[in-house]
């Protein structure tokens, strides 16, 4: 077991629901608010009694839900109890997640005297028919507000799009890069639309109430937005991420390193190394383990040399920085070493890989199949 390094910290509520939503977030729960805070502060202090020495945290990022709505005070007691349980003082990096709605010059005020140094902002698209259509709260003005704002507080702004939402036409989403990458930020998260089952969206888009785009026009979208925002000084660090230089996310780059890490709150993963494991989803179940000062996770997974090599080559490849050849070798046995290189030369053929200076680098087309590369490799 190593020492855990990074911290995550989930703040569940949200003010109402996207339709393509399929965190661990919830709706119209704001009266457990104050529950919620004390027995996070619980969890943590459960945690911190079982710590030998306080580890030395690098980095802390504080997810949801919409943790701009956490009460700035309660926030404070909570950075007050992180500070007591572990040693922040190389922490380099401490982001919260922003409702681009939330952001006013007091909140700004009130994270940034709390200690976090990293704000990322959910935009998704400028759009504010397509906002309203899937049920996100924020519209285009509180994203204009934000930009405002937020440099003045912060010298670490990353803003968070979804390329691939139904009714937007591709001059809006360059309209919308463009305008992003005009403003004083570091960092540009960019995911894919994914439809989860169940969710509202995944119904809709069933019904034919909503169409997706066409998924060719989609990528060749995606990869105008890759030139464009690097052209803009945002270079690709992994398959979603986009940072000027110095900016790459520390705390993700932790988690696709396998660092160790551990989170706090319902549905929070930690991994020490060897295991995963998840808290509990449900609310009122994790309300009673503070009451009982017992947090015991729900699923404990340890994982076998297996599902270790397809998790070290699925995290590699998704990041620019690929990975060494020689270590990909490692991870298969000797028979199967000569199958490996094959595939990989295969894979380079159709332009779905570079192999330079014993390094072996996914592609633009590659990182976006990186599940049917890795598939392939195995
Ligand atoms: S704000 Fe985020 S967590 Fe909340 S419902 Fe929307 S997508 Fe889900």
């Amino acid at each position: 077991m190593q020492h855990v390094e990074s911290l995550y910290i989930h703040w569940p509520f949200c003010t109402s629901k996207c339709y393509y939503c399929d965190f661990v977030a919830l709706e119209q729960h704001a009266d457990f608010q104050d529950a919620y805070h004390e027995t996070l502060l619980q969890e943590i202090i459960a945690y911190g009694a079982s710590l030998g020495v306080k580890p030395s945290i690098k980095t802390i990022f504080i997810g949801g839900g919409t943790p701009s709505l956490y009460p700035p005070e309660k926030l404070h007691e909570l950075f007050a109890l992180l500070h007591k349980t572990f040693d922040l003082t190389q922490t380099s990096e401490i982001t919260l997640e922003a409702n681009p709605a939330d952001v006013t010059e007091d909140r700004a005020d009130a994270w940034e005297s709390a200690g976090i140094n990293r704000i990322s902002c959910g935009v998704q698209v400028l759009d504010d028919a397509v906002l309203q259509r899937l049920n996100r709260r924020q519209r285009s003005i509180d994203v204009f507000n934000a930009a405002k704002i937020l440099p003045k507080y912060f010298s670490n702004v990353s803003m968070d799009l979804i390329i691939g939402m139904p009714g937007v036409t591709d001059a809006t989403w360059l309209k919308t890069i463009e305008t992003l990458c005009a403003w004083p930020i570091q960092h540009l998260s960019i995911y894919f639309l994914t439809v989860h089952e169940k969710t509202p969206l995944y119904f809709k888009v069933q019904r034919g109430d909503l169409v997706l785009p066409d998924e060719d026009a989609l990528l060749n979208l995606y990869e105008a937005t890759v030139a464009y925002v690097a052209s803009k000084g945002f270079m690709q660090y992994e398959i979603s991420n986009f940072a000027q230089p110095g900016f790459a996310s520390q705390h993700n780059i932790g988690y696709w390193q396998r660092r160790p890490y551990k989170g706090f709150g319902i549905g929070a993963a930690s991994f020490d190394g060897a295991q995963r494991t998840v808290n509990d989803k449900n609310l009122t179940r994790y309300l009673d383990n503070g009451k009982t000062g017992s947090f015991i996770p729900l699923e404990l997974e340890t994982l076998t040399p297996q599902q270790i090599t397809m998790e070290r080559l699925m995290l590699s490849l998704r990041q620019a920085s690929g990975m060494p050849l020689h270590d990909m070798l490692e991870c298969v046995g000797e028979k199967q070493k000569n199958s490996l290189i094959a595939s990989l030369r295969d894979l380079e053929l159709i332009g779905l890989l570079r192999i330079e200076n014993d390094h072996v680098r996914l592609t633009l087309r590659g990182m976006i199949l990186e599940n049917e590369v890795v598939l392939r490799l195995i």
